[in-house]
């Protein structure tokens, strides 16, 4: 089950405007299909490899580069309430007139900030009823969700170049999928014609290229994701380095078994991971 409780508010790097992230308390990854590639169709809850957008100034960006700005429970923000320690702080340099009055009302709010744990006030004016309830309702704003970056944008950010490392990778392993995609389709034809599809994979030189760089940064940032670099090594058609990588581990992991006997097999294309669980007929 995919469970949420209560919000992390994250400001764009670029912008600052704030979001509301929901917290996972535990999550399901389970999805209908995984193949290879890490591609997961129709799963419960899409990463999307940390890639975010912002609402406000669309910058694209990694979640873990966002500015941690506190915690709501709710989505909804009071702005007669400051409840943000950066928001709190920063607000009295926009004040030049700072009176006794004002300072009191300051220190009055950040007490009872403290006395909530730092969480917002509880919107309980939403559940007013009456003329005062449109009034109400003006003062308790909704914090934009990041955005997600879709496929189709993917290979026009990759080419502004102007990315992180970090982000590049991101951005070069969702493009991987993507371009991957045509692929699945064809492969899921083939399969219920009873055809072995792994022969109709050939990676474009597109493919290639972009497989070609995100190991290169996969080999510099991310050393031990073996089975990722494994992969890319077998759909690049170098079976023996995918082999080599992978016979270290303990056969334990799915995809990693998978991985290997298909680089044995000397089969290059993306191939679905099947589960223990997704083997068991209903009438076993
Ligand atoms: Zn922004």
């Amino acid at each position: 089950m995919t469970r949420f409780a209560g919000y992390r508010l994250l400001g764009c790097p670029t912008c600052q405007a704030v979001h509301a992230v929901a917290n996972l308390v535990s999550f399901n990854l389970m999805s209908f299909e995984t193949w290879t590639d890490g591609q997961k169709v129709h799963a419960l809850v899409d990463h999307r490899e940390g890639v975010r957008q912002c609402a406000s100034c669309d910058g694209v960006f990694l979640e873990r580069e966002t500015l941690f700005m506190g915690k709501a429970r709710t989505r909804w923000r009071n702005d007669e309430e400051p409840y943000e320690i950066p928001a709190f702080l920063l607000r009295p340099a926009n004040e030049p007139v700072w009176t006794m009055q004002r300072l009191r009302e300051k220190l009055s709010a950040f007490f009872a900030w403290v006395m909530r744990g730092g969480l917002p006030a509880q919107a309980s004016t939403h559940t007013d009823t009456g003329s005062s309830s449109a009034v109400a309702n003006d003062a308790y704003v909704e914090y934009p969700a990041f955005c997600y970056v879709p496929d189709t944008a993917l290979a026009g950010l990759i080419m502004q170049g102007s990315q992180s490392d970090e982000l590049m990778l991101a951005l070069r392993k969702l493009y991987w999928r993507y371009l991957n995609t045509p692929y699945r389709d064809t492969a899921r034809r083939l399969i219920e014609k009873g055809r072995d599809p792994t022969l109709a994979f050939m990676a474009s030189d597109l493919q290639t290229s972009n497989m070609r760089e995100l190991l290169a940064l996969l080999g510099k940032y991310r050393p031990e994701a073996v089975v990722t670099r494994a992969e890319i090594h077998r759909e690049l058609g170098e079976f023996t380095a995918a082999v080599e990588l992978l016979s270290a581990l303990d056969g334990s992991d799915e995809e990693a078994n998978t991985i290997l006997k298909a680089a044995r097999q000397q089969v290059a294309a993306p191939v679905p991971v099947v589960y223990a669980w997704q083997r068991k007929t209903p009438m076993a």
